[in-house]
C-alpha cells in the first residue's frame, strides 16, 4: 500500500475548507490546503476598483453567527475591524413614503416610533411581532428540525403572507437567499431571522475578504497552495487527489469546492439548484444618506436592497467619496434589469435624482447560493465513506454560518475516523 504525503487534503480555500484546515491544524494533523483560484475565499471576494472596495456580491457579516466567533476565537469580530450597520431598515412604499423600521431589541429607544409607522397595519404588526417572538423563543436545535415548509408557507401560515411579505420580508429576505418565491426552508429563514434579530450586521472595514484572509492567515505558512486545480479525488485506504502537478496521498481528503464542482468530484453527493445575484456599484456626487441603513423597497421593484456602503464602513473608499451597492437577485440577462434600469429604480428608492451617478462596477455572481428547500434537513452528511469526506454552505445552510460550521462538522468526521480526536 502506498503511504501518505500528508494527514489531510482539503480541496478549496473557501470558508469551509480554511475552517475544515485550522480545526485539524489545531488537533495536531499535517494538512495541505490545494485551491484553484490565485486567492482563498472562494465566493467571498473584495475586488479594488478605483480605490473602492467592491465585494464580489453585497455581502455582510451577522455579529451573532456563532462559528464567526469561534472561527476568529480570540479577538472575535475586532480582528476585522468590523464596521457595524444601523440595525434595522429603510423601505420606500407604494406612495413614496420612506418608511424606518428599527429594530427594537438593538435599539430600544426607537421601539416607540417603529410601532407606530403606517407601513403595516396594527394587525398585521402584531401577527409579525407573534412570529418573531416565537422564533426568538425556540432553541436553534428544535427550530432546524422544522424542516417541512418553505418560508413561504411558515409565513402563510403565521397570517402573515399578504403586506407583510410583499413590502418588507420579501426584499429583505430575497437578498439573503438569492429567490423571491421564499421556497427556501422555513428552518434556514427562521435562524437567518433570529440571526437578525439578536446580532448587528457588519462589513470588515476593508472589505469581506479580510475574513477568509484572516483564517487563511492562522495557518502555518505554506498550508494553501494557490493555482492548484483539483481534476480527481479516490477514495480507499490512502486517499488521493490528483492536480496537475501530480498525485497527493493522504490519510483522509476533505473536498470544499464549490457545490457545482464537489458534485463533479464526489458523484452521488447531487448538485443542489444555484441562485444568482447581482451587485451594481454607483459612485453618486453626494451619499443619498449619512446614515448605514439597509434600504429596500417596499413596492415589488427589482433592486431589493441598497445600501451607501461608506456610511456603515469607511474604509470602503480611499478618498471619502461615498459607494453605493445595490443588488437584484438574478443577473441582468436572465431578468432584463440592467444597469440603466436599476439606476432609474435607486432615484425612486432613494427619492434624488441618479443621473449623474457614476456607475462603477457590476459584480454578477451566477452562482452565488445554493437553494435550501423545504424538506431537506439543514445539516447533511459530510463522512462520505473511504475517507472521501465534504465540507461547503451546501451541507448545511448557505450562509457564512453554514459554510464554516461544516468545515468544523467535516474536520472533527475526519478526527473521528482518524483516531485523533
Ligand atoms: C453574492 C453573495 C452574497 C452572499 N451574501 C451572504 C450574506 O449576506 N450572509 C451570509 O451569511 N452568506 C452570504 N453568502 C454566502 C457565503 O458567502 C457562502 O455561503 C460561503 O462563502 C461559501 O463558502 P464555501 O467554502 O462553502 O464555498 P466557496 O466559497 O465556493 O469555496 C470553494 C472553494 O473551492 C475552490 N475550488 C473549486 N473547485 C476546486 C478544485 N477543483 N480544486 C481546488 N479548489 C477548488 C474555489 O476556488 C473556492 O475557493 C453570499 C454569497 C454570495 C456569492
Amino acid at each position: 500500500m502506498s503511504t501518505a504525503d500528508v494527514d489531510v487534503v482539503v480541496v478549496g480555500a473557501g470558508l469551509a475548507g480554511l475552517r475544515a484546515a485550522a480545526v485539524l491544524h489545531r488537533h495536531g494533523l499535517a494538512v495541505r490546503v490545494l485551491e484553484a483560484a490565485d486567492r482563498v475565499g472562494g465566493r467571498i471576494a473584495t475586488d479594488v476598483v478605483d480605490g473602492f472596495r467592491c465585494d464580489r456580491g453585497f455581502q455582510v457579516l451577522n455579529s451573532s453567527y456563532p462559528a464567526l466567533h469561534a472561527a476568529l476565537a480570540p479577538h472575535g469580530l475586532d480582528s476585522l475591524a468590523a464596521r457595524p450597520f444601523e440595525p434595522g431598515a429603510a423601505i420606500r412604499a407604494g406612495d413614496g413614503e420612506l418608511h424606518r423600521f428599527v429594530n427594537p431589541l438593538r435599539r430600544p429607544a426607537s421601539a416607540p416610533a417603529t410601532a407606530f409607522d403606517d407601513l403595516l397595519g396594527p394587525v398585521d404588526k402584531a401577527r409579525l411581532v407573534a412570529w418573531t417572538a416565537k422564533v426568538l423563543a425556540s432553541p436553534p436545535s428544535r427550530t432546524a428540525t422544522l424542516v417541512a415548509h418553505s418560508a413561504a408557507e411558515d409565513l402563510d401560515a403565521a397570517g402573515i403572507g399578504g403586506a407583510v411579505t410583499d413590502r418588507f420580508l420579501r426584499p429583505f429576505l430575497s437578498g439573503v437567499l438569492a429567490e423571491t418565491a421564499l421556497e427556501t426552508s422555513a428552518a434556514f429563514v427562521r435562524l437567518a431571522w433570529r440571526s437578525f434579530a439578536l446580532g448587528t450586521i457588519v462589513v470588515p472595514d476593508d472589505g469581506m475578504e479580510a475574513l477568509p484572509r484572516r483564517l487563511a492567515a492562522a495557518l502555518p505558512e505554506g498550508t494553501v497552495s494557490l493555482h492548484t486545480p483539483v481534476r480527481a479525488v479516490r477514495g480507499g485506504p490512502v486517499p488521493a487527489v490528483d492536480t496537475g502537478d501530480g498525485t497527493v496521498r493522504a490519510r483522509a481528503v476533505v473536498v470544499a469546492a464549490d457545490p457545482r464542482t464537489a458534485a463533479a468530484l464526489l458523484p452521488g453527493i447531487g448538485e443542489p439548484r444555484m441562485n444568482a445575484l447581482t451587485t451594481f456599484f454607483h459612485v453618486p456626487p453626494q451619499a443619498p444618506t449619512a446614515t448605514g441603513l439597509l434600504h429596500l423597497d417596499g413596492t415589488g421593484g427589482p433592486v431589493v436592497n441598497t445600501m451607501v456602503m461608506t456610511a456603515a464602513a469607511p474604509g470602503y473608499s480611499a478618498d471619502g467619496r461615498p459607494l453605493v451597492a445595490s443588488s437584484i437577485v438574478g443577473t441582468p440577462g436572465a431578468t432584463g434589469v440592467d444597469e440603466p434600469a436599476v439606476r432609474r429604480e435607486l432615484a425612486r428608492v432613494w427619492g434624488v435624482g441618479t443621473d449623474d451617478w457614476e456607475h462603477l462596477h457590476t459584480a454578477q455572481v451566477d452562482e452565488a447560493l445554493p437553494l435550501l428547500p423545504a424538506g431537506r434537513p439543514l445539516r447533511r452528511d459530510v463522512d462520505l465513506g473511504g475517507n472521501l469526506f465534504v465540507a461547503g454552505d451546501h451541507r448545511d445552510t448557505p450562509s457564512t454560518q453554514g459554510a464554516l460550521v461544516s468545515g468544523r462538522r467535516a474536520a472533527q468526521a475526519v478526527l473521528a475516523r482518524l483516531g485523533a480526536a
